[in-house]
Order: structure tokens, then C-alpha cells, then sequence
């Protein structure tokens, strides 16, 4: 294979070629890292330009019911922007509109529903369930914001890998907690199965969708899903530290009960009443005034994944990790980039069996062969990964580092050209076959890696 002319055929007859013009990327860059900081849409700046000069600066804080605008019409209040941008978020994760909010961080998001299972659990039966069930080297923030109920005598945390979950699902179980696409090593759990083991179980399921949304397809509503959080920074472009979602089966709205009982998730925030009493549905997840800045940019970033559409894009990734894997093995020199077996389990690197763990001081892929079974992006175990991710930084195709020895790339199907991925393969096989990451100045940790 020619990878060059490889890539110019794919980019040729690309469907989604034109939305890489729809972001504003520098140049020189390759960028490998929209799984944790989704790139620039050429339509935020000016649209955080009108919400700032216009909307508070000329519509001040009659904005929030929708200040009228330059044409004399009204743009939107900003009280309603959290349930409207759910309302957009909502298709792209196979949930109704109304089940869907734009709020607070991710982290903060866990806490509430994870407490808001365990309410749920505390029926009239007697018998009360306390252990959230999750993975050994799932996102740290799951697994510390189970730990802050722990201390306080809440929860209980319970870990158990991939394939021991069913075992773990015993009456004691309130709820299952895991990442659908898994951080370092991209594998995707099956959602609809996994939620239909803790149903089995009487446990409820809250689906962290951090590294799925925006990147491959998800359908909460036919899982059968309680529970779900998201991120807004990653392939929803929203810029760093925009809010995040939380998704809420409808069939459990009415009894929904969180613990951060702040006056904008009240039924009449501006009654100004003594009393709390929760709004209705979804609305009840929010508790301060929302970020309005943050939300906008969001907007943005949400309306165009929405444009492009999460089947293409998901089929896209796809091809662009396929087509990676194709131009590194062209190289001639990688001989242990080939992904990993099936079976390797999602856990952390150590949890790999054998046959994943080979050759160490070579690049050695340990995301899953399968690409309908990993989300978009293909981790690589080096010796020496930290040292590898600077060197190709300095080359201009940005990548991150995880922990302990994991290069990460993710491939953002919105603005990535088939090229693009060629050429960071190339880099690679470059920066490994000259010894160019053993210079000192590639070793000095960053705080941020
Ligand atoms: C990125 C990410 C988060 C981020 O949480 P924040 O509260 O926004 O910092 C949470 N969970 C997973 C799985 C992530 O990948």
C-alpha cells in the first residue's frame, strides 16, 4: 500500500470532507487529541462575541428572558439555555428531549445521579442497596465521586472487572457504574447487555458517556439506560471546561431526588420561597445560575455535531483508526502495532493478559481489533510512551500521554482528513525508528499531560 495516494483516494471520496473548513485549526498541526479537547468551530468566536457584547453588554440582565436583538427581534432567553442544549444532546444519545440537561461538570453531574440512585433504591422494602459496582481503572473522577459518598456513609464502592461484573451484581447492588468507551484504551462495553444484567439484578445503570458522545452511536432509550452523564469539551467541541449533560430515563423523573437542592433546579426560582420544591423532570439537576458563556459555546459545538450527524461521524472514525493501523503496519518496521486480541479486557494495561503485554519496549496497540468495539481512538503501550507523545508533539501531531506507559490517539472524524492520519502514521514510524524521543527535552513532565 501507498499510504499517500491511499489517503488521497479516501479524502477524494469523503462525505464529510467540507466540515473540516467548519473548524478553525492552526496550521501545521495534526491533531490527535479532539477525544480531550475538541477542536475551535469557526462559529464560536463570533457567537461568544454577540452573547458578550450584545447579550450582556447591551441587553444586560434582561437577557435572561431574551434581549430584543439588533433586528428588533428577540434572541432567545438564557434561562432556558441548559434544557435547550439537552434538548439538541438528546438525539445525538438515543434519548427523548425532555430526559437530557446541560449543566455543571461531568464529575459533579456523577455525584447527583449516583445519589439520586440511591434514593431510588431506599423504597419501602427494608432491605437497602448501598454498593455501586464499577471497574478497577475506570476515569478516576467515577471512581473518587463514589468515593466522596463512601465517606460519607452513603455508598459503598464495589470493583470488579469487565468480566466479573455479572458475578458482582448480587441484592446489595444499587448501581452499575461504568464508562462506556473506556479513557486509556478506547474499549466500548455492550451497553444494551450490560444494562440488561443489572436490571436482572434490581440495580439501575448510570452510563458515563465522556468518550462516546459525538463519536459513536449510542442509544440509551433501547438499552433501557436509567442514568447518564457526558462530557461537552470532547467530540461536542465546547470548549475547555464547558458544561457537561446528564440524561434521566423519563420513567424515573417523578421520583428523582438530588442532594445539591440549589434554587435553579427549584418549581419557581424567582418566588423566592423558604421551602425547596423541585422543578419538574430534568430541570431539577440544576442547581446554580448556569454558565451562559460556557453554554453558548457548547451550543455551538452541539448544533454542528448535530449537522454533520453522529452515524456518519461514527463510521468515519472508524476508517480513520482502520486506515492508521493500515499505513503504520505499511512502514515495515512495526512489527508488534497489530491490536490487540478480542479478549484483552478494557481495564488498565497491567489487567492485559499475556498475549497483550508482549514486547514492551516496542509500540504495541492495546485497543481492541474489533473497531465496532472500541470508541475512536487507538492507545499504543510504549516503554517509553511519554517521551514518544513529546517527540511527536514536537513534530506537530498532538497526541496525549495516560498512564503508566500509554501513547493516545484519538481521531476525531469531524475534521480529521484521511492525509492527515497518513502523515501522523509516518511521524510515528519516524520518531521511533531515528530514537528522536530519548532527547532529554522530551522526558521533562508537563503539569497537564
Ligand atoms: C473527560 C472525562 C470526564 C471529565 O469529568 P470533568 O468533571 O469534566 O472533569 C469524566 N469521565 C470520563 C470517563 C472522562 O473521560
Amino acid at each position: 500500500m501507498n499510504p499517500a495516494e491511499e489517503a488521497r483516494r479516501l479524502d477524494a471520496a469523503d462525505p464529510l470532507a467540507a466540515f473540516r473548513d467548519r473548524f478553525l485549526l492552526p496550521g501545521g498541526v495534526i491533531y490527535l487529541d479532539g477525544n480531550s479537547l475538541g477542536a475551535l468551530p469557526r462559529d464560536t468566536a463570533a457567537r461568544l462575541e454577540a452573547v458578550v457584547r450584545r447579550e450582556w453588554g447591551e441587553g444586560l440582565i434582561r437577557s435572561w428572558n431574551g434581549a430584543p436583538d439588533l433586528n428588533g427581534e428577540r434572541a432567545p432567553g438564557w434561562v432556558d439555555l441548559p434544557q435547550r442544549v439537552g434538548t439538541k444532546i438528546a438525539p445525538l444519545i438515543g434519548a427523548q428531549p425532555h430526559e437530557v440537561i446541560a449543566c455543571d461538570s461531568t464529575s459533579v453531574n456523577i455525584f447527583k445521579l449516583i445519589s439520586a440512585a440511591l434514593a431510588m433504591q431506599s423504597g419501602a422494602q427494608g432491605h437497602r442497596r448501598k454498593v455501586i459496582l464499577s471497574e478497577p481503572g475506570n476515569f478516576p473522577t467515577d471512581l473518587y465521586m463514589i468515593a466522596g459518598l463512601e465517606a460519607q456513609g452513603l455508598a459503598q464502592r464495589r470493583l470488579a472487572p469487565a468480566d466479573q461484573l455479572a458475578d458482582a451484581l448480587d441484592e446489595d447492588v444499587a448501581l452499575l457504574l461504568l464508562t462506556h468507551v473506556h479513557y486509556r484504551t478506547g474499549a466500548m462495553h455492550d451497553m444494551a447487555e450490560l444494562t440488561r444484567m443489572a436490571h436482572r439484578a434490581g440495580a439501575f445503570v448510570l452510563w458515563d458517556l465522556s468518550h462516546s458522545t459525538g463519536a459513536v452511536e449510542v442509544d440509551l432509550g433501547h438499552c433501557g439506560a436509567d442514568f447518564a452523564v457526558g462530557c461537552g469539551y470532547k467530540y461536542l467541541n465546547g470548549g475547555p471546561g464547558a458544561p457537561a449533560f446528564a440524561f434521566v430515563a423519563e420513567r424515573h423523573h417523578a421520583r428523582l431526588a438530588q442532594p445539591l437542592t440549589g434554587w435553579f433546579g427549584h418549581a419557581r426560582p424567582f418566588a423566592f420561597e423558604d421551602d425547596y420544591s423541585p422543578a419538574a423532570g430534568v430541570a431539577r439537576l440544576l442547581a446554580g445560575t448556569p454558565p451562559i458563556l460556557g453554554l453558548a459555546a457548547l451550543e455551538v459545538g452541539v448544533d454542528l455535531v448535530a449537522e454533520i450527524g453522529v452515524t456518519r461521524l461514527a463510521a468515519k472514525s472508524r476508517a480513520l483508526s482502520e486506515f492508521f493501523l493500515r499505513c503504520l503496519q505499511a512502514s515495515g518496521d512495526l512489527p508488534e502495532a497489530t491490536p490487540a486480541p478480542a479478549s484483552c479486557p478494557s481495564g488498565t494495561a497491567e489487567g492485559a493478559p499475556a498475549g497483550c503485554s508482549a514486547a514492551r519496549h516496542e509500540l504495541h496497540c492495546v485497543s481492541l481489533a474489533d473497531p465496532a468495539r472500541r470508541g475512536s481512538q487507538l492507545s499504543f503501550r510504549h516503554e517509553n510512551a511519554y517521551a514518544v507523545t513529546q517527540a511527536l508533539i514536537a513534530r506537530g501531531v498532538i497526541g496525549d500521554f495516560r498512564e503508566p506507559d500509554v501513547l493516545r490517539l484519538g481521531f476525531s472524524p469531524a475534521y480529521l482528513r484521511f492525509r492527515d492520519v497518513a502523515d501522523a502514521a509516518r511521524h510515528l514510524a519516524e520518531v521511533l525508528r531515528s530514537g528522536e524521543w530519548r532527547q532529554p527535552r522530551f522526558a521533562t513532565r508537563a503539569q497537564v499531560t
